[in-house]
């Protein structure tokens, strides 16, 4: 599950129909609270642009994915976020808050297709979030214990022969490893891996 908030938080209104100020709307994104932290942090990895709507999002920010997908992080208090600069997941967008057409403070998370388009995609597929009103948490671990990764990655980089850059700091436990990183290198292995493999064979 992808979160943009860590430990505990609740969803407060599903994406889909509902009935707000007194008319029937579709609602397009997931409204959260965080209840541990109230700092949003980016569930997707591209270049931001903060933006300001009054009658609408408040303060908000646009996460612009590779693919051109974009993520709006709604009615913020404040934005920790530069502008035009890019964000990974895992990395502080701003605080939660009640900028905007809000009734409270919430964050109003959203999806929407490549292109200057109003509509939406299904930001729970998205993110692995339930579209259910309950409260959730989400596991800031890794899921490799850091012990586990340092000695996949050692065996990995000796069978490789690949230069980690940030190896020595890693190891020295002075870097934060984030799991999307250490993922792709791993992936990254394990196609070396095979490549030694199949050129063992022929
Ligand atoms: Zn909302």
């Amino acid at each position: 599950m992808l979160s943009p908030f860590k430990g505990s938080f609740r969803v407060t209104c599903e994406r889909g129909w509902r009935n707000l100020f007194g008319k029937r709307e579709y609602h397009k994104g997931l409204d959260l609270v965080g209840i541990d932290d109230t700092t949003v942090y980016a569930v997707g990895d591209g270049e931001v642009s903060v933006l300001y709507e009054k009658d609408g999002f408040g303060k908000y920010v646009r996460q612009t994915l590779s693919d051109g997908r974009r993520i709006y992080y709604a009615h913020l208090d404040e934005i920790y976020a530069q502008n035009a600069s890019s964000v990974k997941v895992g990395d502080p967008i701003g605080k939660m808050g009640a900028t905007g057409k809000v009734t409270g403070v919430h964050l109003h998370l959203e999806l929407r297709p490549k292109g200057v388009t109003k509509e939406s995609l299904d930001i729970c597929e998205y993110t692995g979030i339930v579209n259910k009103r309950a409260q959730y948490y989400y596991e800031t671990k890794n899921r490799f214990s850091y012990d586990d990764l340092v000695e996949k990655l050692m065996v990995l980089g000796i069978v490789t022969g690949e230069n980690m850059v940030s190896w020595e700091l890693m190891l020295s436990g002075r870097a934060q490893i984030r799991y999307e990183y250490v993922r792709t290198l791993l992936k990254r292995c394990c196609e070396k891996i095979t490549e030694l493999e199949k050129e063992r064979k022929t």
